[in-house]
Parts: C-alpha cells; structure tokens; sequence
C-alpha cells in the first residue's frame, strides 16, 4: 500500500546550510536535534562520560561540555572518543582552549563573540584549524555577555544587539572562507530571543541553534522554553535546541525532545491522553495517568494510550488511541485499537493497561 503520509507540521523549514556536527547534521533538511550539557566537572572524565550516557539515553542527539580550565581541556581527548554521541567544547575567554578542544577531537566548539575579543585577531587561525579538522563551530551570543560595543550603541541586548554581534562575528569568519557554523542569540526573555531569531533567520541562511537562556527552575523553564521554541519552529525557524533548565540536564532532554513531538518534527514517542478530570470523574484520573506513566517510562515506540475519567469522552479517546481505559462504576473498559478486549475491575486498572502496553509495544518494535 502506499506509505503513511508524514504527519502535518505547522509550517516549512527555514532553508538553512546544513553543517556537520561529528556524525550529526544541523540545517538543511536534518531533524532537527536536541542538546543539553552536562552539569559534572569536564576535568572529572568518569563523571562526565557516566552523565553523557544517561543523556545519549534520554534521547540526546549532542552534547556539550564547559572547558574553563586547562584540566577541563586536558580531559577533552577522552571525553570525545568515549562519548557515543558528538562533543561541542564551550570556550569563554581563552583562545587556546579552542584549539586544544579542535585537537581533541570535539565535534564542534562554541565561541562566544561578546566575551573573545581577544579571538580578532586569531580568527584566521581557528577557522583553519577547524576547517582542516572538520570542525564546526557555533557564533553564541549571549544577553548577559554581550559585546561592550554593541551594548553602548544599544543601551541594553536588543534583538537588534544580539543579531548585530551575531553576523559581525559570522563576517570575520566569512572573510577566512570559513562558514561550517550555526548561530545563537540566546536571551532570557522569550519576547526578544523569538524577535532576535526571527531577525537572524531572515538575515542569513546558517542554521540556528535555539535557546533561552537562564530560563529557570524546571517549571517556569520547560513553559518559557515551549513558548519560545514553538512560536520558532511554528514557523519553521530553528535547526537544533537546547532548553536550559536548573534541573539535572536529562530533564532538558526530555523537555526538548518533548517539544519537537508536540510540533510533529519528531516521531512521537509514548503519549499518554489523559483527561483533566472533573466533577463527572468516577476513577481518581491523576493518580490513574501518573502510574500508568511511570510504569510505561523508557517504552520507545509511538503509542498513545487514553486515560479517561468518565464515560462522557472516554469510550471516544479510548477508541482513538491505540490503547486506553473508560472508567465507571468501579471499573474500567479497556480498549485496544479501538475495540474493547476487557471489562476489569478498577483495582486492575494500572496493571493491566501496562501489561498491555508493554505487549504492544513488543509487537510494534518486532515489526
Ligand atoms: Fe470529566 Fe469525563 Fe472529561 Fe475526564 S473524561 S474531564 S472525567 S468529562
């Protein structure tokens, strides 16, 4: 038969370059990737590479590791070649870091225009060096390290700051040859970081690396994230984010990859349709959706199971997921592609939608 036509996303890619980061592409037509950066001393090389692996786990596409000291570069080598997905070095302030991140092998390495000055005059010589390694960099501008210069002209970070400081950077590489770069222009204000990016997307054609930065605690940085990244990708700018959080960085992850489901650019996953509950409710729904999340956490293959409080809207969701439950008078119906397999009693509810899903599940990764 004919294939499933791809889900519906909200609007056309931005046309970008599309670079290399090690084994992963960034731009052009390359799913777009999630990132996060590990939280460990770059030094401690046990911890970083055991903090890399949960995150390659959680479904981390790249990572990236700060490197402020010439212990953090000495620890590069290893971290690089033991990391099963591409290693970005984060460089303030010190040139020779990014040539020793280069050396090591790193994937990429972020430079930060506002806070290199003293990389002027050696531009040349990185983008050599990258250029030979087949290393590509990102321009990050940031709001709180923003080029002196351009926060006179400006008075504060502007879209129009960050942008200008973005492409000012991306000309010294230019006049080098050099262009296997993404740009950032991170804020902590969704309003400007969205008009920063959408300046950006229509000045150039480098792909860009979405973030807010210092978004906050778990709660307010996932909802500032969301906003920011879905009004972007809604139109179809951004080619790899990173959502920072002050939260262990798997949970970035699973924010960022969370996201690019919602938005239909990537395959979703596991998705539980739960119902809000309400005065109808005859199961307690919260309780009934958090076990069935945590018992189903780590399942892969992209089932949607409904969790349903009542008989109003159950039986319908039920229907339409793969696998669901409509409760009532102490018991649930349990519905499979549609068609109820069994009535259980409401005790049996969690055990029985997991172990279901759990088969699915099986059956849909042997296929
Ligand atoms: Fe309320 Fe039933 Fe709708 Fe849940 S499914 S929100 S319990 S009406």
């Amino acid at each position: 038969g004919m294939p499933a036509a791809p889900p519906p996303v909200l609007a056309p890619r931005r046309r970008s370059r599309k670079i290399q980061v090690g084994s992963v592409a960034v731009g052009g037509d390359a799913q777009v990737s999630v990132q996060s950066m590990t939280t460990t001393l770059t030094s401690d090389i046990n911890a970083t590479l055991q903090q890399i692996a949960q995150l390659t786990a959680a479904g981390c596409d790249i990572v990236r590791v700060a490197c402020p000291s010439q212990d953090d570069a000495d620890a590069l080598p290893a971290i690089a070649r033991k990391s099963q997905i591409p290693v970005i070095a984060d460089i303030h302030f010190q040139p020779k870091y990014v040539f020793a991140a280069i050396d090591a092998g790193c994937a990429a390495v972020r430079v930060n225009p506002g806070n290199i000055r003293a990389f002027d005059d050696k531009v040349g010589e990185i983008a050599r060096a990258a250029s030979d390694a087949g290393v590509s960099l990102r321009i990050g501008v940031n709001a709180g390290s923003l080029d002196k210069r351009l926060l006179e002209k400006y008075g504060r970070a502007t879209p129009e700051a960050l942008v200008e400081s973005a492409l000012w950077e991306a000309s010294l590489f230019e006049e080098h040859g050099f262009r296997d770069f993404k740009i950032s222009v991170k804020h902590n204000d969704p309003v400007i970081m969205v008009r920063a990016y959408e300046q950006l997307a229509e000045q150039c054609d480098y792909p860009l690396h979405l973030g807010v930065t210092e978004a906050g605690p778990a709660f307010q940085g996932t909802i500032k994230s969301a906003v920011a990244f879905g009004s972007l990708l809604g139109k179809g700018i951004g080619d790899t984010i990173r959502v920072s959080l002050s939260a262990p960085p798997v949970e970035e992850v699973k924010v960022g990859l969370q996201i690019l489901e919602s938005l239909n650019l990537r395959q979703r996953r596991l998705e539980i349709v739960s119902c809000p509950s309400c005065g109808r409710a005859q199961v307690d729904v919260y309780t009934l959706a958090e076990k069935v999340t945590a018992g189903l956490e780590g399942v892969e293959v992209p089932l949607r199971v409904a969790v349903m409080g009542c008989v109003v809207n159950g039986p319908g969701e039920a229907r339409e997921a793969d696998l669901g439950v409509a409760s009532g008078n102490g018991k649930g119906q349990i519905f499979v592609r549609g068609e109820v397999i069994k009535t259980v009693p409401e005790s049996q509810i969690v055990e029985t939608l997991i172990e279901e899903a759990l088969r699915m599940a099986e059956e849909m990764q042997a296929a």
